[in-house]
């Protein structure tokens, strides 16, 4: 068994909905404080309330990744509300699928900032709450898109998931001097209610050609962030793991 999460403070970025809604409860289910930030109030207030009335911890805050003053003030009255950070999951993403040909320089820049930019700037922010508490950890969505296999329409996209993986590598050099770790999860197909849109039947296409035969659940990630966490994930730092069922295997 994992030693206890309990009573640690997560920071979940795009913890409203998917595989972001998925680590929140996974982490309150082993007692940790979880505060979702993330722009929509609907279903931002709907995640924290469906966690407390499973007997969990969990509070909300409007913040808006791509920018540096809604990430610093989440970061700030994270601290004031739960007392510190102690794990921050770096999750909230876009990905809007546009073909090259029709991708304006503003689509671009839009997933890069909310996508890559943000994983910076919400590190950065928690920076200083490391350095004071002698501890940390971050754990970043990535993909298996980009840096492993490309999609049509996802040039972008891709891009900004590759760039995580990058910036990481430079970042778990400078948060060790702060006794901090940073880790990312490259999630496959994850069954999340966005791919409900693709219909049933490519839904069912999808799964079966997965080796392990069926989507992942947003849990599958959770779990995967629930280790990077953990005291025994402590000697592990700049690296990913893909969690796909096995789909970027070769055949
Ligand atoms: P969802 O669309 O289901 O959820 C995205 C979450 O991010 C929402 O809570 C959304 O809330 C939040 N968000 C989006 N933009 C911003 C912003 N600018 N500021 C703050 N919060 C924001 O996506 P998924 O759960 O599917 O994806 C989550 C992460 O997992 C992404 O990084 C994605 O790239 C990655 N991923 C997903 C895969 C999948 O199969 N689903 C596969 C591989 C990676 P709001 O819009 O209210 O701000």
């Amino acid at each position: 068994m994992l030693t206890s999460i309990a009573g640690k403070s997560v920071i979940v970025t795009g913890g409203s909905k998917g595989i972001g809604k998925g680590i929140a409860k996974v982490f309150a289910a082993q007692g940790a404080k979880v505060m979702i930030a993330a722009r929509g109030a609907e279903a931002a207030e709907l995640a924290a309330a469906e966690i407390r009335d499973a007997g969990g911890t969990a509070e909300w805050l409007p913040c808006d990744v791509a920018d540096w003053e809604s990430v610093q003030a989440m970061v700030e009255r994270t601290v004031e509300l739960f007392g510190g950070v102690d794990i921050l999951c770096a999750n909230a993403g876009i990905f809007p699928q546009v073909k090259m040909l029709d991708m304006s320089p503003e689509d671009w820049d839009g997933v890069m900032a909310t996508n890559l930019k943000s994983t910076f700037l919400c590190v950065k922010a928690c920076i200083p709450v490391f350095e004071k508490a002698g501890k940390g950890r971050v754990i970043v969505t990535s993909s298996i898109t980009g840096p492993v296999t490309g999609f049509p329409g996802w040039a972008h996209y891709g891009a900004s998931k590759a760039g995580q993986l990058g910036f990481l590598k430079t970042a778990a050099m400078e948060l060790s001097r702060y006794n901090t770790t940073i880790n990312a999860v490259m999630p496959g197909n994850i069954y999340t209610e966005g791919l409900q849109d693709l219909g049933e039947d490519y839904l069912k296409t999808m799964a079966a050609s997965i080796p392990l035969k069926r989507l992942g659940a947003v849990e599958d990630i959770g779990n995967a962030a629930l280790f990077f966490a953990s005291d025994e994930a402590a000697y592990v730092t700049g690296q990913q793991i893909v969690v796909d069922g096995g789909q970027i295997l070769p055949e």
